[in-house]
């Protein structure tokens, strides 16, 4: 298909696939730290003066916004609607009216993988990703994007290149990166994202 392009060899170079990659896994499962990602996402999901600015969440299965009672842990929380977890340790296929919805009221992070059926590197992206969505079960949401199926999504959200992830916080994109890379790498753009918003 015209107007995207898979990754670049270079980036797909550098996405790790080559020696070393169990290397870094491995350095990740030491890294981050329970403290260290308590305290990120803490901040995240707070304001400056340290109140939480929203408890909602859009169930990414059946739509239904979720309001939070504020001891409920977002890890644990259950859609009214459907009855499913609404930040479960998966990646979501997802649509752009959702999305957009997804947006309007989230209280977490969301995570969205922009890919393609014909794009070898976003297979290979799906599995470090699921990886990465299992370690942040709860603190935030992750999602993918067939932009084959949905070229409007792409547009509005200026994704050129298979794969991209967006991540969106308070309804706007953070940070943004293109091609595939390891989940240990991918686990430390998003705390470094976070990280620099707060
Ligand atoms: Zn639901």
């Amino acid at each position: 298909m015209t107007g995207f392009r898979a990754c670049s060899k270079r980036e797909y170079r550098d996405g790790c696939f080559g020696a070393g990659s169990n290397v870094l896994r491995d350095r990740f499962a030491g890294e981050l730290k329970r403290e260290s990602r308590e305290t990120i996402f803490k901040k995240m999901n707070t304001n400056i003066g340290g109140h939480v600015t929203r408890r909602e969440l859009l169930c990414l299965d059946c739509g239904q916004v979720n309001r939070l009672p504020p001891d409920r842990p977002t890890a644990v929380a259950q859609c009214g609607g459907c009855g499913q977890l609404l930040a479960p340790a998966a990646v979501q296929e997802t649509t752009p009216d959702r999305l957009a919805a997804a947006l309007r009221t989230d209280m977490l992070p969301l995570i969205v993988e922009f890919w393609a059926p014909w794009c070898g590197p976003c297979a290979k992206m799906d599995a470090e990703l699921q990886v990465v969505a299992n370690r942040f079960q709860g603190d935030m949401r992750f999602a993918k994007l067939n932009a084959e199926a949905h070229p409007g999504a792409c547009a509005r959200y200026g994704v050129q290149a298979m794969p991209t992830l967006v991540l969106f916080r308070d309804g706007r994109e953070q940070a943004r990166h293109i091609g595939v890379q390891p989940s240990v790498l991918i686990a430390e753009w998003v705390v470094g994202s976070a990280a620099r918003s707060t």
